[in-house]
């Protein structure tokens, strides 16, 4: 078979993983190893539900070789191998392909790396190499192949002797540089030392020949060097071991290596569960949103081992969808290996299993939102949408389990609180739990209906997120408390006799209000004088269950049908301006039309909503001033 070029895409991050300026080089070796390992997971997989593959446990292993003169480094594993096609296939293209398209968009971002970020796995090779040699064998061939390459050039795929089954990878490493020495992994101790450090838990025997030295049989105190094959690993998976001998860095070498991901993680759960179903689970928060979060890609779920064979790549019946940000794994006894995804679906083990471990995530982020505050913060902060929607999904069936984990931004706190916090400190005789909703935090501070209810030192909760609000309706009320948005028509703050001197204006302005109703035809179910502003003019409000803010969000949806909030116009009654209409009202009605244009775009602006005419209004405006 001739050359081969790359797929362009591929070229491209091959070209920026040989030219890297990225320091952490020696990570190529724990991909490598990663793969080999997986490789052997397959052949051991299929060994177990494929009664034609025959294997010895025992012989499941990586070598890794090092030849100083040479400048080679090799590593072979005796996994499941890989037919013609699939050189071709797994190593000419590069899978992550939205890897690429996300490094461009961040080109400028120097700091963010692709290799650190997605973990390119086998090229990474070429970080350190100026010759990759690959020959396979596949469980499924009679042949071997090597493939061969220098880089961006292209590659070669040969036909070649391979005995075994397995993968052979040889990588011939570059001349030192001024800046870079290569020469290190070409040395016994560093790749020893790189072993222990990123590739201690893989599962199968990670072996080398070691040079070692020992007396000279009849003799006093000769020495001699011989080799032998020295286990680096510990082989011990980290989700096996004692949790107490474990340290942080370990936990995220593992995370980072296993999951992809440039950043520590913000949270790792580590359990062992004894009793009817034993497990050992490894779960991990990360700190920041997957790149592809909110792409039809991401896929939430957990890697599930059973005795620690790999049967699952990500077992979604594991992890509810409000938790679908959790990475991590879950190595279960007794769970069959051909078991199937609508088999798993029905599984009581993995029910059970799933019902912890959604129990546990919950209780460390209450423990995390009561110990450590902040961290809280940073984690609400990246995830706590998707807990709103958890909330407010499916009917609101797990709202009693979230509603204490959502945190909102408290007018008199100035900062996120929780609903228990807004709960405790409620004034005397206070029967609601007062929010507003707007665009930013800054928008609903200056919310004439806010100043009212802030004036009378009560504690706002501020909803910026569009999901809040609905959020809100779902939960109905929190400690019996109901919620009660600032702009809504029945704000009730007033006492008695202020409600029946409200009326009274009310009942007499009855004229006055039809004949506003009339310039602003069809816009408003009502119109009418309040008390609820202090200093502002007028205010919009709404009526019933849709709120203006809940209008927006709507609209915003595909197919939306023009679902329309009920809105109020209200006056200050104690402002100037409703002297002001009274009077216009008896002596000029067309000033009164144009009067009640412009203060109801003025309503509309102040609730965030466009203004359907701004050029009349505009006009309006100037003949106001100019007293036409
Ligand atoms: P990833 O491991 O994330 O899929 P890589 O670029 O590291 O990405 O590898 C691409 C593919 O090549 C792997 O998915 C696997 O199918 C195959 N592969 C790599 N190394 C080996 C190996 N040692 N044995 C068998 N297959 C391998």
């Amino acid at each position: 078979m001739g050359n081969k070029q790359f797929k362009a895409e591929s070229k491209r991050l091959l070209d920026l993983m040989i030219n890297s300026i990225y320091t952490n080089k020696e990570i190529f070796l724990r991909e490598l190893i990663s793969n080999a390992s997986d490789a052997i997971d397959k052949l051991h997989y299929r060994s177990l539900t494929d009664s034609k593959i025959k294997i010895n446990k025992k012989d499941l292993k990586i070598l890794v070789e090092i030849d100083k003169e040479k400048r080679l480094l090799t590593i072979t594993d005796n996994g499941c191998g890989m037919t013609e096609e699939e050189l071709d296939k797994n190593l000419g293209t590069i899978a992550k392909s939205g890897s690429l398209a996300f490094k461009e968009e961040n080109e400028k971002k120097k700091d963010i790396d692709i290799i650190g970020q997605f973990g390119v796995g086998f090229y990474s090779a070429f970080m350190v190499s100026d010759k990759v040699t690959v020959e396979s064998k596949s469980i499924d061939s009679e042949t071997g192949y090597k493939w061969e390459s220098k880089g961006v050039e292209g590659y070669t795929i040969e036909k070649c002797d391979k005995k075994d089954t397995g993968t052979k990878i040889t990588l011939h490493i570059k001349e030192d540089t001024e800046d870079e020495k290569y020469s290190q992994f070409l040395e016994e101790f560093q790749i020893k030392e790189l072993i222990k450090k990123y590739s201690d838990y893989i599962r199968y025997p990670i072996q080398m020949e070691v040079e070692k030295s020992r007396k000279k049989e009849g003799t006093e105190n000769e020495y001699e060097n011989y080799k032998e094959l020295e286990t680096l690993n510990s082989m011990t998976p980290i989700w096996k071991r004692n949790k107490k001998k474990i340290k942080d860095e370990e936990y995220n070498n593992f995370y980072t290596e296993k999951f992809r991901d440039f950043e520590n993680p913000i949270k790792v759960i580590h359990t062992a569960v004894e009793g009817q179903y034993k497990y050992n689970a490894l779960l991990f928060i990360p700190a920041h949103l997957p790149f592809d979060f909110y792409t039809k890609e991401y896929k939430k779920g957990l890697q599930l081992y059973t005795n620690g064979v790999l049967i699952m790549e990500k077992c979604e019946d594991l992890i509810p969808d409000y938790f679908g940000f959790v990475k991590g794994l879950v190595d279960s006894e007794d769970l069959s290996l051909n078991i199937s995804r609508e088999m798993l679906q029905h599984d009581r083990q993995l029910k059970v299993i799933a019902k912890n471990i959604e129990n546990k995530i919950k209780s460390e982020l209450e423990n995390m939102l009561k110990n450590d505050r902040e961290k809280y913060n940073q984690f609400f902060e990246t995830f706590g949408v998707q807990l709103k929607y958890g909330t407010y999904s499916d009917y609101g069936m797990n709202k009693e389990k979230l509603q204490d984990l959502l945190l909102f931004y408290s007018s008199t706190e100035k900062k996120l609180v929780t609903l228990n916090e807004y709960f405790e400190r409620m004034k005397e005789g206070q029967n609601v739990i007062y929010y507003a909703s707007g665009e930013t935090i800054d928008k609903i501070d200056l919310l004439p209906q806010v100043e009212l209810l802030k004036d009378k030192g009560y504690e706002v909760l501020y909803l910026t997120d569009n999901v809040d609000e609905f959020v809100f309706q779902v939960l109905q009320s929190y400690k019996e408390k109901s919620f009660q948005n600032a702009c809504s028509d029945n704000l009730d703050l007033d006492t008695e006799e202020e409600k029946q001197e409200l009326k009274k204006q009310n009942e007499e302005n009855k004229d006055l209000f039809l004949e506003m109703k009339k310039a602003i035809e069809g816009e408003v179910q009502d119109i009418r004088f309040t008390h609820r502003l202090k200093n502002h003019p007028v205010c919009l409000t709404s009526e019933g269950a849709i709120s203006v803010e809940m209008e927006k969000t709507l609209n915003q949806m595909p197919n939306n049908q023009g679902i329309k909030a009920k809105t109020i116009l209200e006056i200050n009654a104690n402002h100037e301006i409703a002297n002001k209409l009274i009077e216009l009202n008896k002596n000029d009605k067309e000033l009164l039309e144009k009067y009640t244009k412009v203060l109801y775009a003025g309503a509309r602006l102040i609730e965030g909503l466009n203004v359907e005419n701004p050029t009349e209004i505009s006009n309006l405006m100037c003949e106001i001033m100019c007293n036409k």
